[in-house]
């Protein structure tokens, strides 16, 4: 659950509570990181007494957080994997008390995708969706930080595991550590900077209260663009806040309370640049490859959404400086002649590419085992790296990547097959939000054409387009 979600469910429960006048609307709280210590210490203590009903949270409240004795709990859309659904689900009915767990199916295309094969979630075991900590990509950056901090020792195996020798060995490769009995850095620059700007371990915004002056709350330095620029409404324990001015040299957002009739969604710009393949394979008609590339991306406008209704008010235009970070990323080319013959049927190629992309995004957490959050695309019409071949990216939000891209590189036969039920299966005609748009569109979802992605991917699979006839999509 976003912090934003969290933070509107408890405003509408506490309007509909208040409207009714019920004793409740005061027993009622959010819960989330960013709040203070002292203030979510609180909140636990409450909760665990009694003298709250109920609580609106993020994961927040999954680590190690001792809540006492919860009747009942309901997740706002499935969590991203199988694990952390049941993990949440068990923070209600403890001591064999029954308990009661519902998941409720967001409109995106992994929540309709399981609303509709429910199977896949009771079938399948944990397993594969328990968080990796020998992830070679994680495992290399704590190896490098710790090596930075002091030589590391054979012996350290224990802590880090076995594959720490192999990871090791590839950062030697690289230069980046040199053995002599002991594992030293070798680098030049202090590893954590080359990460810290937008992973949550670097230096975080304070959030001001402009009239007291008071703290009111942190933010992490790889939301704060997308979450505290100039006009953004930020929410706390259920107040809404106006951000006047964003302080990018002194990590501060200074911020005013306002009641406002919406909330607010960043537009962001991306581009794919420096594309370097680490290995390819094929892909039916067409390849794939899995590399490193140079995300650049820039947080242009805002919109103003109305609360409850969720339509759009206004759009803002911002500028604000761009970011850049290398990451990981998967990418395919669409073959010429699919290209071709969709063009030749009147599809639009920029809208089909676009809802492929999207779709692919959507699902993609049930393979890699990740949120819809931690990972971005760019769709290109003729990419300058791919011989100039519409191609579809698909990136690794973290810098210098975790291993979600290559997973989907591993799995990228079952990926689009998921991608193409997705499309096909969802009922509406021209694309909605559980197939192919997206709440996070840089482009406010333009263009999308969702039975042109389904030709395109078809096509690719098949060889057979002749089978698939546009007048079909509209009866789906
Ligand atoms: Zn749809
Ligand atoms: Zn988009």
């Amino acid at each position: 659950l976003a912090r934003k979600t969290a933070e509107l469910i408890l405003r509408y429960a506490k309007n509909i509570l208040e409207k009714n006048s019920s004793p409740s609307a005061e027993k009622i709280m959010s819960y989330r990181a960013g709040y203070r210590p002292e203030e979510r210490r609180t909140i636990e203590q409450k909760l665990f007494t009694g003298e709250l009903l109920g609580v609106t949270s993020t994961t927040a409240l999954e680590l190690g957080v001792d809540i006492g004795e919860l009747d009942a709990s309901i997740l706002v859309g499935y969590p991203g994997t199988i694990a952390s659904t049941w993990q949440q689900a068990g923070r209600a009915g403890r001591s064999q008390k029954e308990s009661l767990a519902v998941l409720i199916g967001l409109d995106d295309p992994i929540n309709q995708f399981l609303m509709r094969n429910p199977r896949y979630f009771f079938d399948k075991t944990c397993e594969r969706a328990i968080i990796d900590p020998s992830n070679p990509y994680i495992l290399a950056q704590h190896l490098l930080c710790a090596a930075y901090e002091m030589p590391i020792e054979n012996e350290e195996s224990s802590l880090f595991g076995e594959q720490m020798f192999e990871v090791l060995a590839a950062l030697c490769e690289a230069g980046e550590v040199s053995y002599r009995g002991k594992w030293f850095w070798a680098g030049n620059d202090y590893p954590a900077g080359q990460v810290s700007i937008r992973s949550t371990s670097g230096r975080g915004f304070d959030i001001i209260h402009i009239e007291s002056g008071s703290l009111l709350g942190t933010a992490d330095a790889a939301m704060a663009f997308e979450t505290l620029h100039p006009g953004a409404v930020y929410l706390h324990a259920g107040e809404s806040y106006i951000v006047m001015r964003l302080d990018i040299d002194n990590y501060i957002a200074y911020v005013s309370e306002a009641d406002l009739p919406y909330y607010t969604v960043p537009s962001t710009s991306t581009k794919i640049e420096n594309v370097s393949p680490f290995y390819s394979k094929n892909l039916a008609s067409s390849q794939v490859w899995f590399g490193c590339v140079k995300v650049t991306s820039q947080v242009i406008g805002y919109r103003k959404k109305q609360l409850m209704s969720d339509q759009v008010l206004e759009y803002v235009s911002l500028s604000l400086p761009e970011e850049e970070f290398p990451t990981q990323a998967v990418w395919f080319a669409i073959p010429k002649d699919t290209a071709d013959r969709l063009i030749g049927r009147g599809f639009d190629i920029a809208g089909s590419l676009h809802a492929l992309e999207h779709a692919a995004i959507g699902i993609l957490p049930l393979f890699a085992m990740c949120d819809r959050q931690d990972i971005g695309g760019v769709s290109n019409p003729s990419h300058p790296d791919v011989s100039m071949l519409p191609a579809v990216f698909i990136y690794d939000g973290h810098p210098g990547g975790v291993g979600i891209a290559e997973k989907a590189y591993e799995q990228i036969e079952e990926l689009l097959e998921a991608t193409l039920k997705v499309m096909e299966d969802c009922p509406c005609e021209d694309g909605c939000p559980s197939c192919v748009q997206s709440p996070k569109c840089g482009n406010n979802n333009q263009p999308l054409d969702k039975a042109g992605a389904i030709f395109m991917l078809r096509d690719m699979f098949s060889n057979s387009p002749e089978t698939y006839d546009r007048a079909d999509s509209s009866d789906r």
